[in-house]
């Protein structure tokens, strides 16, 4: 282990990478964030957890910063998208806490970025470099190395890629090709909630599901915004268009569905749009020193809202792996694969099955409705609970 000395690097400052180098502060080990962006932020909308996330949250002691800014919503609800009747509660309140221990929160990602970039910049064995991207990364054996865009290098004792759904580490590593479009665009828009002319609920998560497209719907930062999602089947889910274009697309796709799905669509502004991509799991994330996590493993669908979850459970399992092996990262790396690879793929599978079920059309969507209305609360919770109670999470100890 002639590289010890060196810190760990972690390529990609997210949700996944900057939890992965909280954990390994907490049990003392030092890391080195290597971001490719100007700064490390994120990008300006919501996002939801679910209750599994305060395992982690909790043993990073970072659980009192995130939730001065979350929110919890009462219910969690799915509507159809022609008749507005609703087809699936997930309660989410009090009944909810008392059955999985913690709630399910709405928050800012910005301001969830801040709670761990904040924990991470008062600790001496985090170093966050922004503006360094990753181009090219050896396995030296004793050590890694990484090189950036802008000709700077890297060594460390091992590389933990966090790079995302489109991770340049994964593409050597697993190379198995970009993840693959499956035809459907998203929008996301956030307006102050008191512009917000639609006749919707504005306290709950709300899915709106239809065939070929959904909106979900949440307010944000104490009710003061409201964020907005619009997913939609189309032959343009690749190109670029401008604004009118965009928005006559949309028009014409929601055409039919309830009223208040047409309010909502109004309002979005277009300033993000993104084209839907999806990958199958995979058996093996690691080679030597360097170990894939989040996205860069395993980016599931976005119909569960688990894709940050499973990063933040993967950062907090890693670091407690890297820490029981006492750095080494040869017996870490494979039972880090062991421990998050049936989770993470049924997370993936079962956001793909989800999928089919929002956008369920003809008699599909007939049996989906029938099928929901027998659905109390105690199946419900039972359908979650693989989830929600979280994964064994390892703490450390033993080698
Ligand atoms: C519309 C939508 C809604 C979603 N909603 C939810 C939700 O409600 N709940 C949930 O849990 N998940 C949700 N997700 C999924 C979630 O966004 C991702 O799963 C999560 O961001 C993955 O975290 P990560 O840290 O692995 O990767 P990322 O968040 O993608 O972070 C990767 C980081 O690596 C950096 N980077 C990339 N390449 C390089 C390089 N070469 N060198 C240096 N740095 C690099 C990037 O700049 C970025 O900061 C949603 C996704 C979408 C698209």
């Amino acid at each position: 282990m002639a590289l010890l000395q060196e810190p760990i690097l972690i390529c990609g400052g997210g949700l996944g990478g900057l939890t992965a180098a909280l954990a390994l502060a907490r049990r003392g080990r030092r890391s080195r964030v290597l971001e490719g962006a100007p700064q490390f932020g994120a990008i300006g909308y919501g996002i939801q957890f679910g209750p599994n996330v305060f395992h982690v949250l909790d043993r990073l002691g970072v659980t009192d910063a995130v939730m001065a800014k979350a929110d919890c919503p009462p219910a969690v609800l799915m509507r159809d998208a022609f008749t507005g009747n609703v087809v699936v509660t997930v309660p989410t309140g009090a009944s909810f806490r008392a059955r999985f221990k913690h709630p399910y929160i709405i928050i800012h990602r910005i301001d969830l970025h801040h709670a761990l970039l904040d924990a991470c910049k008062v600790v001496p064995e985090i170093e966050l470099v922004s503006d360094t991207m990753m181009t090219s990364f050896e396995d030296h054996g004793d050590g890694v190395e990484v090189t950036t865009a802008d000709g700077r290098s890297f060594k460390g004792a091992a590389l933990i890629a966090a790079d995302g759904v489109r991770s340049r580490v994964r593409a050597k590593l697993v190379g198995d090709g970009d993840p693959q479009p499956i035809g459907y665009a998203a929008y996301r828009t956030i307006v102050p909630i008191s512009e917000l002319s639609a006749d919707v609920h504005r306290k709950e998560v709300v899915l709106w599901g239809g065939p070929g497209f959904h909106i979900v719907h949440y307010p944000l930062r104490h009710d003061t915004l409201f964020n907005i999602v619009a997913v939609f089947r189309t032959p343009t889910h690749g190109q670029k268009g401008d604004a009118a274009s965009y928005r006559a697309e949309l028009q014409h796709t929601y055409r039919d569905a309830h009223p208040a799905m047409r309010d909502l669509i109004a309002m979005m502004d277009f300033g993000w749009r993104g084209q839907v991509c999806d990958r199958g799991p995979v058996r093996h994330w690691h080679k030597g020193r360097i170990v894939l996590l989040g996205d860069a493993a395993h980016p599931p669908l976005q119909s569960l809202a688990q894709g940050a979850c499973m990063a933040i459970e993967d950062g907090l399992c890693l670091a407690e792996l890297v820490h029981a092996t006492d750095g080494d990262f040869a017996a870490a790396f494979p039972r880090f694969e062991a421990a998050r690879l049936l989770r993470t793929a049924r997370v993936q599978l079962e956001s793909r099955a989800i999928w089919e079920f929002y956008h369920a059309e003809g008699i599909a969507r007939d049996v989906r409705n029938a099928t929901t209305a027998a659905w109390d609360e105690a199946h419900v919770f039972e359908c979650l609970a693989w989830l929600y109670d979280g994964a064994p999470l390892p703490t450390g100890q033993g080698g």
